[in-house]
């Protein structure tokens, strides 16, 4: 499973740069531009409803095991055109999604893509 850091700050399930949904979707993938689906701006509206994507046992896991993260979403993503694209599955071993400044989806970015 890859490890995940993203810098989207105001997505509702990232937490000090980890991503805790269980699974997140990528997309795009032309001219080298894809997004981070899964984004949700966060507002007490969009927390109560995304309780079941949330990552519980690697949260609970990482409040343990702080100095080692195992809290790392599935990614399914559709940017065919990447290299570390097996069939709709990321196999990359460390993805970075950029989001900094983000409060949608579509200015989010895999920094990753190959
Ligand atoms: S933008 Fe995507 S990868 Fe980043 S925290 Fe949100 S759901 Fe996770
Ligand atoms: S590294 Fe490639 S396959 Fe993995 S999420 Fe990013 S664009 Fe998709």
């Amino acid at each position: 499973m890859s490890k995940l850091i993203c810098s989207a700050i105001n997505c509702l399930s990232n937490i000090d740069g980890l991503c805790t949904a269980k699974t997140i979707h990528i997309n795009g993938g032309l001219n080298k531009k894809t997004y981070c689906e899964t984004f949700s701006n966060r507002t007490l509206k969009s927390a109560l409803a995304s309780m079941t994507n949330i990552n519980l046992v690697g949260e609970i896991r990482q409040a343990f095991n702080k100095d080692n993260i195992v809290m790392n979403p599935n990614i399914l993503c559709r940017a065919s055109n990447c290299n570390y694209n097996m069939k709709g599955q990321c196999v990359a071993l460390n993805v970075q999604i950029y989001g900094a400044t983000c409060n949608n989806n579509q200015c989010t970015q895999c920094e990753t893509f190959q």
